[in-house]
C-alpha cells in the first residue's frame, strides 16, 4: 500500500493536531514534523487534549500511527565528542526527543547520525553508535531511523557502510530499534544513481536488509550525482526526475514503508508562498507530472 505525506508545521497552539489537519488538507495518510523548531532544542509542554484528538481524528480517518514520523532537530550531532559537554547534552537532547515520541504515540524518530568535523570518519561512527547506546538503552517501543546523508562537509551516513558501521556497533538490545530512513535527493547528491535504485537496493539488502528502511524522504535534486550539496527540489524540477522518483514510490520491494516530501515551499513573491504538497501528492497518487509551478 502507498504511504504518502509530508513535511508538516507543529505550532504550539494546535500542536499534533494542526499537523494531521495540515496533512488531511493535503491528502496524505501519513506525515513528518520536528516537535518544535528545527535548528534550536526550545520545546513546549505537549497538551494531552490536543494529542488525543488528534488521535482519534487519525483513526476516523484511517491514518495508521505506526508509518507517521517524527524528525529530531539537526542541531543534535553524536559523530563529535570532542566537548564531552555539548556530546552529553545532545545525547540527552535525544533521550527527551525520544521521550516526547513516545508521549506523542508517534514513535518513529529520524535523526540525522551527524558531522565528525575535526575527527575522522571512523571516530564519528564510533561516536554515533555510542550515542545511540546510551540514549536507546532504557527506551521501549521507539523506534530511531538514522538518515542517509548527502555527504555534505564532513557528514557521517552519506553511504551504505557508513550506516552499516553504525548499526554494527549498537549493542543487541538497541540494535532492533535502530532502522534506516532513505531520502532520494540525499542519495543522488551522495552518488547514488535514483535511475538504479533496485541495484542500491541489492547491496542495501545485502549490507544491512531491506527491512531495516523505515521511512523514505521523497525529494528531487537541485544538483548532479555525487555532488554533495543537499538542496531539496520539487518532483519533477530537478536532476532526478519525476518518472525515476516514481520508480522509487511504487518499488514493490519498498512497498508500505511511508514516504514522506520535504520539497521546498513555492515561493513566486512575498504574497504568492505556498506548500507544494497537495499537487504533489495528487501527481504521486496519478503517477503523472503536471507542471503547477508555472501553471
Ligand atoms: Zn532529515
Amino acid at each position: 500500500m502507498l504511504y504518502i505525506g509530508s513535511h508538516t508545521s507543529y505550532l504550539k497552539d494546535k500542536q499534533l493536531l494542526g499537523v494531521l489537519e495540515e496533512s488531511l488538507s493535503y491528502g496524505s495518510n501519513t506525515f513528518m514534523f520536528y516537535t518544535g523548531s528545527n535548528q534550536s532544542t526550545l520545546r513546549f509542554p505537549i497538551d494531552h487534549t490536543l494529542r488525543d484528538k488528534a488521535h482519534s481524528l487519525m483513526k476516523e480517518n484511517n491514518i495508521d500511527k505506526e508509518k507517521c514520523i517524527v524528525h529530531a532537530p539537526f542541531i543534535i550531532n553524536l559523530a563529535n565528542n570532542s566537548d564531552e559537554r555539548k556530546y552529553n547534552f545532545y545525547i540527552d537532547f535525544l533521550k527527551q526527543e525520544l521521550d516526547r515520541c513516545i508521549e506523542l504515540d508517534i514513535r518513529n524518530l529520524v535523526l540525522h547520525p551527524g558531522s565528525y568535523t575535526t575527527l575522522t570518519r571512523e571516530e564519528g561512527i564510533k561516536n554515533i553508535a555510542n550515542g545511540l547506546n546510551i540514549a536507546l538503552k532504557d527506551k521501549e517501543n521507539v523506534n530511531l531511523l538514522l538518515e542517509y546523508m548527502s555527504g555534505k562537509g564532513t557528514e557521517v551516513g552519506s553511504s551504505i557502510n557508513d550506516l552499516k558501521g553504525i548499526i554494527d556497533l549498537l549493542n543487541d538490545d538497541v540494535k532492533n530499534k535502530v532502522f534506516v530512513c532513505l531520502d532520494t535527493c540525499h542519495m543522488n547528491d551522495s552518488g547514488v544513481d535514483i535511475k538504479d535504485i533496485d541495484k542500491f537496493l541489492d547491496e542495501f539488502d545485502e549490507k544491512i536488509g531491506i527491512n531495516k528502511i523505515k521511512c523514505i524522504h521523497i525529494n528531487d535534486s537541485y544538483n548532479p550525482v555525487a555532488s554533495h550539496k543537499d538542496r531539496h527540489a520539487n518532483l519533477g524540477y530537478g536532476t532526478i526526475g519525476f518518472d525515476n522518483l516514481i520508480n522509487v514510490i511504487y518499488n514493490k520491494r519498498l512497498d508500505d514503508i511511508p514516504k514522506i516530501l520535504e520539497t521546498p515551499w513555492i515561493n513566486r513573491n512575498e504574497k504568492d508562498t505556498w506548500a507544494p504538497y497537495k499537487y504533489e501528492i495528487e501527481m504521486i497518487r496519478k503517477k503523472e507530472f503536471v507542471d503547477y509551478i508555472n501553471l
